[in-house]
């Protein structure tokens, strides 16, 4: 009732089109990923949402924008990097709710990969204390007595190796793996090629994210061409389907992805791409530079809260 009511001050005018971003969906908490949502708060939010929106996917969402039919209040549910909770856990919510996500796929990670920002967690989760001592590699000593020490310690690794050079960072993390053992890391974090197809095939879009997740920025054009078209064809083929959609790596506008890549996308025939700006999207928005924001809060009051702020926000100011 609270939620629906504050629902009343959504912004007039223009229709609106949210799109929130999700990488995980978990089982149950897990006090070493704060940030990402349990399965408990994912169907509050689904059943909010798909209550007081219109869900479309993200190819829905740009051809209704493009013909000018978009709903007042449009969202969409994304998922980034191709998680194999987004099968296993948010895919049985979704169903239940008769919602339809957008799954953007690193093609690279599927069956076993490993993102190193999870690497990292799942390092520090094992390693013995009282301290990490990685100094030996660099990367300096890190008290895990508790959890908040541990969690310290992951955003410290994580901070180091976030700017690194994509070999560059894997040779530090393996280089951070030998210099204290921990035993076996979890190979099932991502999507499967029979997990994705099952995705697919449930009616949840599949949209590109790169082959190797690089951000584009830091690739000739021709390389981001490459990464682009590659996870591209991957994806049409495991899938069977046409992919329209893409996700920038990272996401943010000029830092991360610039006109030119929003142009090479138009040019490959995709239909709509996501960037990481926050803000909502109105009829006449470019459909190459769709925002999107990470939905916030442990109650439903705050979640609409904080969608209708992002929506006051408006469009953000695009790369071209
Ligand atoms: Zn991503």
């Amino acid at each position: 009732m609270l939620a629906s009511l504050s629902l009343l001050g959504w912004p007039g005018g223009a229709p609106a089109l949210s799109i929130l971003i999700y990488h995980r969906v978990l089982p149950v908490p897990d006090p070493l990923r704060p940030g990402e949502i349990d399965a408990a708060l994912f169907e509050a939010q689904t059943r909010f949402l798909s209550r007081h929106f219109t869900l479309m996917t993200v190819s829905e969402a740009a051809q209704a924008l493009r013909e000018k039919r978009l709903p007042r209040r449009a969202a969409c549910i994304t998922f980034d990097d191709g998680y194999a909770d987004n099968l296993t856990v948010a895919h049985p919510i979704l169903a239940r709710h008769q919602a339809k996500a957008t799954v953007f796929v690193a093609t690279g990670y599927l069956n076993g990969g490993r993102m190193f920002s999870d690497t990292v967690i799942e390092f520090v989760r094992r390693a013995h204390g009282p301290v990490l001592d990685l100094a030996s590699i660099g990367m300096g000593r890190h008290p895990i007595s508790t959890g908040e020490e541990r969690l310290k310690a992951i955003s410290a690794l994580q901070v180091q190796l976030k700017y690194l050079a994509p070999a560059e960072r894997d040779a530090q993390v393996a280089r951070m793996l030998a210099a204290h053992p921990v035993g076996p890391l979890p190979e099932d974090l991502m999507l499967s090629d029979a997990q994705l197809r099952a995705l697919a095939d449930a009616g949840h879009e599949v949209g590109g994210h790169t082959v190797d997740h690089t951000v584009l920025t830091t690739l000739t054009l021709d390389a981001a061409r490459h990464q682009v078209q590659a996870g591209r064809e991957a994806l049409e083929r495991l899938t069977g389907r046409p992919v329209r959609s893409f996700a920038y790596p990272n996401g943010r506008p000029v830092r991360d992805y610039d006109a030119g890549h929003a142009a090479l996308l138009r040019e490959l025939g995709f239909e709509a791409a996501v960037s990481t700006a926050a803000g909502v999207a109105r009829p006449g928005a470019d459909l190459f530079q769709l925002p999107r924001y990470t939905p916030w809060g442990r109650s439903i009051t705050l979640f609409a809260a904080r969608l209708m702020r992002n929506a006051r926000m408006g469009a953000p100011s695009a790369v071209v």
